[in-house]
């Protein structure tokens, strides 16, 4: 049985390399050297998609998004 998890994922050719996603979600979220964001691979934890929501809501490119994929 398939069961829905949640990914957090950024689009590369929109991102601005400012960094706030990581400022609003170090916990799944670093920069690379130039500013860019380095994001888990692995299902976001559920108690993290209101702070991954808030990320979202800020990037200034519409650049990063969470999605729900099936496992
Ligand atoms: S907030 Fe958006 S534009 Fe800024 S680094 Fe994160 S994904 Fe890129």
């Amino acid at each position: 049985m398939s069961r829905a998890e949640l990914r957090v994922m950024v689009d590369p050719t929109s991102c601005d390399g400012y960094g706030t996603c990581a400022e609003l979600l170090p916990e799944w979220i670093e920069t690379d050297e130039w500013g860019f964001p380095v994001i888990r691979r692995e299902a976001l934890p559920a108690h993290l998609a209101d702070h991954a929501d808030r990320a979202v809501h800020a990037c200034p490119r519409m650049a990063i998004r969470v999605v729900r994929v099936r496992s």
